[in-house]
């Protein structure tokens, strides 16, 4: 079975989950189920950043220990993340003592190998990043990605990383596998910025006690983001773990664009440092903004994360962002009213309109006409569009052009409608009753319950429970079909459960 491996960015315990890390996991979360339903042995990874200084900070200001604030805010994560059905195999938490043994040996295998050395940084550094800021980064004296908080003056004694001695290397890998950056915007700024040359870059902090000792030099800790990034092999057991022999190399990262530096910079140098094969590819997801705005702690706040699930259930959050952003862009709302009124009308058309009704049509007419009995499958029109659409839909999934995908299966809810409306099955069954044959009404229910059952299959790593409730209305048992096992499956529908309203309106 092959095997996949699947991580995203840890999120950092400065504060309460937001639409921003919702928006990464459910489109990681997509990934694996998608993974899985083409047969894949998957491993899937999420977890929580806790060092550094501004979690530090942030539980200071919360009259809180360290440790006790992470461990709140790795709660209020987990059930959200419950609550949006995420189906992670694995939440590593970089406090976890697990982390800081693999994160020591990373270490000290690189120390071994002669790549840190000791030298005085002096320069800004912006809390907000956790990252040491040249004056051409700043706009203005701040950092463009933290206008709203000043950037602290440093001087101070560190280890530095030997991150130029590794340009070449990584240049030469990017240009034997131009896919192991994506999209390709996120691929010519990695290029770019190596072309440009490197400069080394500090792995230690000598001022921040809440963080992992440095080897050798307990004067220091490990720079946060040698720490955070380390996380993809500590979780799996690195150094010697089963778990990192079974599936590191990792397949993929998915990220936020605006970390692809550390991604595919000084992580794949990191571990060949280390002697360590680097991952084989990264994702840099687009934003969501608002009036132009990266939703953060502080931007975007009236679009709660809780509140929208709440809204119209979790299955229509999932579906309304993956259909809305494009997972190889951006997507700007001019406000929060915007973002809802869009989220409102995305439910009542695609959902509870084009796929709900389509959905409690073809039962009720099953039922009617048949008895609730499925006639067996045949071929037609509506099944060479289901077919053509299936062949989309995982093209675009295995090239994660995740918003595509989901476009491939409304083209099937259009079709299935439209086939409804064109072959009129009220009128061939009028037309039966007053003697005509069976089998014109046979054939277009038949075709509809199959498209339906890919439908389910489809929707199924976006709305995994609304997935899973078409199918059971359809007849099947349990989730949906693996695509291997979909026509067989299919075939073995023998009738239809009418029941609940799959979407109700709000
Ligand atoms: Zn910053």
């Amino acid at each position: 079975m092959p095997r996949f491996y699947l991580t995203t960015a840890i999120d950092y315990s400065n504060g309460d989950p937001h639409l921003g890390h919702a928006i990464e996991k459910i489109g990681a979360d997509v990934i694996a189920r998608y993974r899985r339903a083409c047969g894949d042995d998957v491993h899937f990874l999420i977890g929580m950043d806790e060092h550094g200084q501004k979690v530090q900070q942030e539980a200071e200001k919360n009259g809180l220990d360290p440790q006790t604030w992470v461990d709140r805010i790795a709660e209020s994560f987990l059930e959200v993340w419950d609550r949006l059905g995420l189906s992670n195999d694995d939440f590593i938490r970089t406090s976890e003592p697990r982390h800081h043994r693999g994160l020591t040996a990373l270490m000290e295998r690189i120390a071994a190998n002669g790549d840190f050395r000791r030298a005085t940084y002096e320069g800004h550094y912006c809390a907000g990043c956790e990252a040491f800021k040249k004056e051409e980064d700043l706009t203005d004296g701040r950092c463009p990605l933290h206008p709203g908080r000043e950037v602290d003056w440093t001087k101070e004694e560190n280890w530095f990383f030997r991150l130029s001695d590794y340009g070449d290397a990584l240049l030469g890998r990017l240009r034997d596998d131009p896919g192991g950056v994506r999209p390709r915007t996120r691929r010519n700024e990695i290029t770019r910025l190596l072309e440009g040359g490197l400069e080394d870059i500090s792995a230690s902090r000598s001022r921040i006690r809440w963080g992992v000792p440095f080897p050798g030099d307990e004067g220091h800790t490990v720079y946060v983001w040698f720490d955070a990034l380390s996380n993809y092999i500590t979780a799996i057991g690195y150094p010697d773990g089963d778990g990192f022999e079974t599936f590191w190399p990792a397949d993929l990262h998915i990220i936020g664009k605006d970390i692809t530096r550390f991604h595919c910079v000084y992580w794949p140098a990191m571990l060949m440092a280390a002697g360590v094969e680097p991952a084989k590819s990264v994702w840099g997801h687009g934003f969501i903004t608002i009036g132009g705005f990266k939703l953060s702690k502080s931007a975007g706040t009236e679009l709660g994360l809780v509140e929208l699930i709440e809204r119209h259930g979790p299955d229509a959050l999932r579906y309304f962002l993956m259909r809305e952003v494009q997972w190889d862009g951006d997507r700007d709302f001019p406000s929060a009213e915007a973002f809802i009124e869009q989220f409102d009308r995305r439910y009542t058309t695609d959902l509870a309109n084009d796929l709900g009704n389509l959905l409690n049509r073809v039962v009720s007419m099953v039922s009617r006409y048949r008895g609730g009995g499925v006639p067996s499958p045949g071929g037609g029109e509506l099944a060479q569009r289901t077919a053509l659409a299936l062949a989309e839909y995982r093209k675009a999934m295995d090239g994660y052009l995740l918003h595509r995908g989901l476009e491939a299966a409304f083209d099937v809810v259009r079709a299935a409608n439209g086939f409804v409306d064109e072959t009129k099955p009220w009128a061939l069954h009028k037309a039966e009753r007053a003697g005509g044959g069976e089998d014109a009404l046979d054939g277009v229910l038949a075709q509809l319950v199959a498209a339906l059952g890919a439908i389910a299959s489809m929707l199924a790593p976006f709305t995994p429970r609304k997935a899973t409730e078409i199918w059971s209305a359809l007849g099947g048992e349990g989730p949906p079909p693996r695509f291997a096992d979909l026509d067989h499956a299919a075939g073995r529908l023998a009738s239809v459960r009418p029941g609940a309203v799959l979407f109700p309106r709000a």
